[in-house]
This record gives C-alpha cells, sequence and structure tokens, in this order.
C-alpha cells in the first residue's frame, strides 16, 4: 500500500503536505478534498510492503513541522528528494501532458512542461508516462530509453524535434 503526499495550495501560495497511507490515492484525495476549502493535489507517493513502518518514520522526520493531525508545513521540493531516493518505489503525480510545449527559449528550443509541476525534473531520471523514479534505462536492442515500471519505450523525441538531423 503506497504512503502518499497530498499537498494543498492555499490562497497565499503556502502549501500543507499530509502524509497518509491509502490503498487508493485517488479516491482518499477525493475524500480530503470534501471538507477542505482549498484545491488538493496529489503530489507523490512511495510503494511500500511496509507502509505503516514508512508512514511513521515520515511523521517523525518532520515531526517539528507538524501542523495538525498528519498535515506538515513542507514545500513539494522537500519531499523532491525523499521521493527520488526511493528509486523505482517514489512516484510522483506527472502533469497530464508532460511533453507540452510550453514555450520557446531565445535559440528556438521548445521548453516543455515537464514531468511534475512543481519542481523540473529531469526526464530521464523519471519517467515522463507514469512518474516513477525507476530511470530511464537506455536499452541498446531498440535505441531507446525504457521505463522498467510501466515499460514505456521512448527515445525522447518528442523533446528535442530540432535535434535529430
Ligand atoms: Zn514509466
Amino acid at each position: 500500500m503506497p504512503v502518499y503526499f497530498i499537498g494543498q495550495v492555499q490562497s497565499n501560495n503556502c502549501t500543507r503536505i499530509k502524509i497518509g497511507r491509502t490503498g487508493n490515492i485517488t479516491r482518499r484525495r477525493g475524500q480530503l478534498q470534501t471538507g477542505s476549502p482549498h484545491p488538493l493535489e496529489i503530489m507523490g507517493w512511495i510503494r511500500s510492503d511496509d507502509e505503516v513502518a514508512l508512514e511513521k518514520q515520515l511523521h517523525i522526520d518532520f515531526a517539528h513541522r507538524r501542523q495538525i493531525g498528519e498535515w506538515f508545513r513542507i514545500e513539494p521540493g522537500e519531499i523532491l528528494p525523499i521521493l527520488r531516493a526511493e528509486g523505482d518505489s517514489g512516484f510522483v503525480a506527472k502533469n497530464a501532458d508532460a511533453f507540452e510545449i510550453t514555450g520557446y527559449d531565445r535559440d528556438a528550443v521548445p521548453e516543455y512542461l515537464g514531468v511534475w509541476a512543481w519542481c523540473d525534473l529531469e526526464f530521464h531520471e523519471c519517467c515522463p508516462f507514469c512518474g516513477c523514479f525507476c530511470g530511464m534505462h537506455y536499452q541498446d536492442a531498440s535505441s531507446m530509453y525504457h521505463c522498467t515500471n510501466c515499460d514505456a519505450l521512448t527515445d525522447f523525441s518528442e523533446l528535442s524535434p530540432y535535434d535529430d538531423e
């Protein structure tokens, strides 16, 4: 059962993050949203066989930041290293369209929305399809990068349309 991080972005742009565990993160978010005046966003989760111990440890680590119950004054950027350290058990809730072009820089190189809404992540460290921190592994046979979690293959050509000359 995963341990989740659900963030509440308040009107003053402060976030507070709930650390809990559930078998169904989407449904849990919906339940929590019912009692929340501000939008709640799933930020990430850790897949764990020992979710009770993991949740307890995280609650201890952030004890000095506890606001109320399972809510903590944590910035999204602070949970990123935790998710990253979990490797293929760590996930970010990825943007709906990670490959969406959001603009062009001075050299007309497209800039992409990116995998995670809250921080810049390199595409190869986090799967742009499932959000897993498995690290995209290069597969000689296909000349593509492979996600060991969702089995997606990509050559990241979505990211560099001007590079394949
Ligand atoms: Zn994947």
